[in-house]
């Protein structure tokens, strides 16, 4: 059999195993490459519609206690801190709610002190009460105890997003310094509490880490589907040039095209074996290719998160080098992004949540 029928035969399976997907992941041709990512974006269309979610992303805090070895604003790197109060958190939430965003994603560096907790439980319930529960929220603010998931759920989060990085143990410990802190069974053990209390749980991992495989890329895959996720947020390493990762990584232009291209195979295959999941087209597309995040959606993905952050803080916010519209007002990047996803025949599912029919069918179940 040739390689051509081979991949036709493989796309038209209703279940995908390893090696199918391995075969996927390690496609390079460019007429494949279409082909899956026209078969992905079918069952994007079957599942899911034709449609892109909105979740303004507020990253509200660059301190961070951890020292990821790949991150920009590591508690190490010499990164200028910044803490934003409240009342402006509160004015970007209503600036999403009134600009008919359905929900906001609120990130930070990662911190466990009580009075950080606390904070955040706050701006959670006066967001949720300013828009009477109407605007839904994604935390992305790592690993925390039972009784602060419990508070913040209990306050009016409903999504927590927490990548597992990837989900290979031993590399995982390679990418992180080893310390309690960057454990990754407690972070595991995080997901699993955030599902026991009733969050609709998110993951994601970095895709094309050094010494990173494409059997790890397939394993990460399947460990969404083994752990019932509801939302995926993954997107490509993109070198940060100040980190201890980024001084060894290669980031030639051949490497980036490979991260990248693995960043839309790795959104294809998810698509086609998990189906009515949300998965998110990453900004971290972009930094790589200025048509990241139509090419995402193009491949299977359904949600995009439209930085919000105030201007004035967007450049002390880099994870990664070269990140997108640092510059832009949370208006131009509205206006831009819907033009992006009118440009791939989808729409904007303005003034909607945008639940995963996979987590609604759990509530059912
Ligand atoms: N501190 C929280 C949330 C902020 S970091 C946490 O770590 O969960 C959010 C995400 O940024 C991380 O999960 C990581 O996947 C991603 N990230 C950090 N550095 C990156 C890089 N150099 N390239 C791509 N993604 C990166
Ligand atoms: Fe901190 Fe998150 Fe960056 Fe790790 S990835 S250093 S936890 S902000």
């Amino acid at each position: 059999m040739n390689n051509l029928n081979n991949i036709d035969e493989i796309l038209a399976k209703s279940e995908l195993n390893f090696d199918d997907m391995l075969t996927l992941i390690n496609l390079t041709k460019q007429s494949d490459l279409e082909k899956l990512y026209s078969a992905a974006y079918a069952t994007k269309t079957k599942y899911v519609g034709k449609k892109a979610y909105y979740r303004g992303l507020i990253e509200f805090s660059n301190i961070c206690v951890k020292d990821c070895y790949y991150c920009g604003i590591r508690k190490s790197s010499a990164q200028e801190r910044y803490s934003m109060a409240k009342d402006e958190i509160l004015a970007m939430a209503m600036w999403a709610y009134k600009n008919n965003y359905g929900s906001v994603t609120i990130q930070s560096g990662e911190r466990q002190d009580a009075a950080y907790c606390e904070f955040v439980a706050d701006i959670i319930s006066e967001i949720n009460q300013a828009t009477n529960g109407n605007l839904a929220m994604t935390i992305c603010l790592g690993e925390q105890s039972e009784e602060v998931y419990q508070k913040w759920f209990d306050n009016g989060a409903t999504r927590y997003l927490l990548r597992m990085e990837t989900t290979n143990p031993s590399l995982y410990k390679k990418i992180h310094p080893n310390t309690p802190l960057h454990s990754f069974d407690n972070r595991k053990n995080c997901l699993l509490t955030l599902r026991k209390i009733g969050y609709q749980i998110g993951t994601g991992v970095m895709i094309g880490l050094p010494e990173q495989t494409p059997e790890d890329m397939v394993n990460d895959i399947l460990f969404f589907k083994e752990n019932d996720v509801d939302m995926i947020g993954m997107g490509p390493y993109v070198v940060h040039k100040d980190t201890p990762m980024g001084q060894t990584a290669d980031d030639s232009t051949f490497a980036q095209v490979a991260r990248f291209n693995f960043g839309l195979k790795m959104i294809a295959i998810t698509r086609l074996l998990l189906k009515d999941v949300n998965i998110a087209a990453t900004t971290a597309l972009q930094a790589l290719h200025p048509l990241g995040r139509e090419l995402g959606l193009q491949a299977g993905a359904n949600i995009l998160m439209p930085i919000i952050t105030l201007q004035e803080y967007r450049h002390k916010y880099q994870l990664y080098d070269n990140k997108p519209c640092i510059d832009d007002t949370p208006e131009h990047c509205k206006s831009c992004l819907t033009n992006r996803v009118e440009s791939v025949g989808d729409k904007v599912g303005f003034a909607e949540k945008g639940d995963p029919p996979h987590f609604l069918k759990r509530l059912v179940a």
